[in-house]
């Protein structure tokens, strides 16, 4: 199944063809009113109960179109976003990266970062500086739990999404970079694990504009998918609707306001999200000179 957050915080059902949704939200209770926004976290954790009603009412009720609605991101309050940094080999010589994923761990971003497929990445005020995208799957978790070895891992996963992790290049803490709002679409729903046969074997694209910037497969992984839910694990407690971003290959690259950045994974989905100058984000940090690796590269 294919569960897509919309608009004012519906729920609801992608149809198989893809062109439409079906309002779940009352199926799971969810409210648009309700603060923190935790309903996706409450169908993730009730789920084997949930499915049987949901899948009901989808074979009853009318699909609204797809192109009417504004698409959120999934897990707007997840308890925390993973993020593998230097998890490919290719991307890791780009950065003249000395360390990988597998020797140094994780980060987190805010959850505040999370935007949806129906939303824009708003630019910070950063002049001098470039803001890159990262094309990366995410792994939504369903199960929660401490100390999960590798190879149960896949009982701990709900589903998989498309996931930008955008990033002002620079020296600063890597955090600090990376945490601005919308500087983590995530989208443009939640394919379910059981419609996704081979994780480990998916092919993944991002183009800006017309333009591809990054293809690799997630085959290509240092630290592969059961290794990341262990090391995660293995230091927190993992909760329904935590995400955790994979990692990114080759290809990073300079986003300016008007861009396009399109990303697609297979048997995952595919989303589009526009790039916009904001007014907001000055910090006196980014004042410090830095030149971005993609320009020494070109420079050379
Ligand atoms: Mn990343």
């Amino acid at each position: 199944m294919r569960i897509a957050r919309f608009d004012d915080g519906r729920i609801g059902v992608v149809t198989p063809d893809g062109t439409g949704v079906v309002d779940v939200s009352d199926v799971v209770g969810a409210s648009t009113s309700e603060w923190p926004p935790v309903a996706m976290n409450r169908v993730i954790a009730r789920w084997d109960e949930l499915v049987g009603p949901v899948a009901e009412a989808v074979g009853e009720r009318d699909a609204v179109d797809l192109r009417t609605v504004t698409l959120r991101t999934p897990v707007p309050w997840a308890s925390k976003v993973i993020a593998y940094p230097v998890n490919y080999h290719d991307h890791a010589a780009e950065m003249g990266a000395g360390y990988r994923a597998s020797s140094q761990g994780f980060f987190l971003k805010p959850p505040s970062s999370l935007s949806g497929a129906g939303e824009p990445v708003v630019l910070p005020r950063v002049p001098g500086r470039e803001v890159h995208h990262e094309s990366e799957l995410a792994l939504i978790i369903g199960k929660g739990g401490r100390g999960i070895p590798r190879e149960r891992w896949k009982e701990h996963v709900f589903g998989y999404a498309c996931l930008l992790d955008m990033v002002v290049r620079g020296k600063e803490e890597r955090v600090f970079r990376k945490a601005f709002d919308t500087f983590c679409p995530v989208g443009p729903w939640i394919t379910t694990a059981d419609e996704v046969p081979d994780p480990e074997w998916l092919e993944m694209q991002l183009w800006v504009g017309d333009e591809l910037r990054q293809s690799a497969s997630t085959r290509d992984l240092v630290l592969d998918l059961p290794g990341m839910v262990e090391m995660a694990s293995a230091v927190m407690t993992l909760e329904p609707g935590d995400i955790i971003a994979t990692g990114t290959p080759a290809g990073v690259g300079p986003v300016v306001d008007g861009d396009v950045i399109r990303i697609r994974i297979q048997d995952v989905g595919e989303m589009s999200v526009d790039v916009v100058q904001g007014e907001s984000g000055h910090a006196a940090v980014f004042e410090q000179e830095y030149v971005p690796p993609t320009a020494s590269r070109e420079a050379r």
